[in-house]
């Protein structure tokens, strides 16, 4: 019991009594697997869509899990299938393709499928698991606007399964140590959170530079970071944005595909964040909280890790565990007991970034200053 409330502190979570549901915005669990008194030693068994580089990145993190087993795939790829099944023991009846995975609804043995795919495709793929009756956890973007990310919310709460975003930032154990100072007031009233976020993109023929699969360039992919970082490190929800874009390479960063976006986020308290998304820079992984007692800069911020910082009461020192380990026992807490995070991962935490990223859109196009509320 000890080492169980260790580690739901350790990764942010909080233990609710398991008659659910408690997850918020969730009034029923999915039909094939309810919980029972024993959730705590049951094992949510995974099945990932698309085996492409973070595919295989969580895949490899779940083998340390203790409570998130990969069971399954989702694949148009045979030979990428055939290789997943013999390094990971997945038998042939939970491997599906993208024409027939609707048929996941009969098995059984499959609890959740994790979509991580181009994020176009999200929209898509999510609501069609959720009718096949599976619990679904999905990479963010969650999808290439709000009203798509709302129309997922909708399915899966139609569909009573749980729907939860891959925000692997939200279980990390510096990231939440500085969510757990602000909370308990030690950098005093927050007054400004600077982000940056970008790497400089390869390939040019990559999906991420094809706006019909990746729904927009740096900001979709990178950008969100600090975004998302923004509201829970400041623990408020932004009012207005105002953006600007710089476009150096209109051959590579076509039309609906940003390379460099500054923007900035104004918040109910007076609190204003200024951050950058980018495409075209190295070493832009950075988040500074100020407050009036206080601050915390993080650098590496959102990237795999180690995350480092301090804060003016010293370094931050937790220690190291890969991200999506932590995330996918973390979910499996959530999915399973109804645990609680520290820090939302719900299928509505995902639209409310979803809206933010609009309305930075339609500031770059207007030159305005645009409203979130
Ligand atoms: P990737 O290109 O490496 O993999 C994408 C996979 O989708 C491939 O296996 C590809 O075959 C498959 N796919 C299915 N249909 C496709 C189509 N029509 N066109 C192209 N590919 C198709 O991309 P990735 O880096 O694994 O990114 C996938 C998702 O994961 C994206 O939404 C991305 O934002 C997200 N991601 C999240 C993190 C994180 O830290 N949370 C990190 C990287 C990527």
């Amino acid at each position: 019991m000890k080492t169980r409330r260790n580690f739901l502190q350790a990764a942010g979570l909080s233990a609710v009594a398991l008659s659910l549901p408690s997850f918020p915005g969730y009034a029923a669990l999915s039909k094939s697997e309810p919980l029972s008194k024993n959730s705590q030693d049951r094992v949510l068994r995974v099945a990932i869509m698309g085996l492409g580089s973070y595919g295989t990145r969580v895949a490899e993190a779940m083998q340390d899990c203790k409570r998130a087993k990969l069971v399954g795939v989702i694949s148009g790829t045979p030979s990428k299938v055939e290789t997943w099944k013999s390094k990971y023991g997945i038998p042939d009846k939970n491997c599906y393709n993208y024409e027939n995975f609707d048929a996941i609804k009969d098995n059984p043995d499959i609890d959740v499928v994790y979509v991580i795919t181009p994020n176009a495709l999200h929209k898509d793929q999510v609501i069609r698991v959720a009718k096949a009756g599976k619990h679904v956890i999905c990479e963010k973007p969650m999808a290439v606007n709000a009203a798509d990310g709302q129309a997922m919310v909708d399915a899966c709460k139609a569909a009573g399964v749980f729907f939860l975003i891959g925000y692997r930032m939200h279980f990390e154990a510096n990231t939440l140590e500085v969510v757990r100072m602000r909370k308990a007031g030690e950098f005093g009233e927050i007054k400004f959170f600077q982000g940056l976020s970008g790497f400089r993109i390869g390939d040019p023929t990559q999906w991420r530079l094809n706006p019909a699969l990746s729904g927009g360039g740096a900001m979709m992919d990178i950008g969100i970071y600090s975004i998302n970082g923004a509201r829970y490190m400041t623990g408020e929800e932004p009012i207005w944005v105002t953006a600007q874009e710089v476009k150096t390479d209109p051959v590579k960063f076509k039309e609906g595909i940003d390379e460099t976006i500054t923007f900035q986020m104004g918040f109910p308290s007076g609190v204003i964040a200024s951050c950058l998304s980018t495409y075209s820079m190295n070493n832009l992984d950075k988040f500074f909280l100020n407050g009036t007692q206080g601050f915390a800069e993080m650098q590496p911020s959102t990237g795999y890790g180690p995350i480092e910082g301090r804060t003016h009461k010293g370094p931050l020192g937790k220690p190291h565990v890969t991200h999506q380990t932590t995330q996918m026992d973390a979910m499996a807490a959530i999915i399973l007991d109804g645990a609680q995070p520290e820090i939302p991962v719900d299928g509505e935490e995902g639209v409310k970034d979803m809206k933010i990223i609009d309305a930075i859109f339609e500031a770059v196009k207007t030159g305005k200053k645009v409203s979130l509320v």
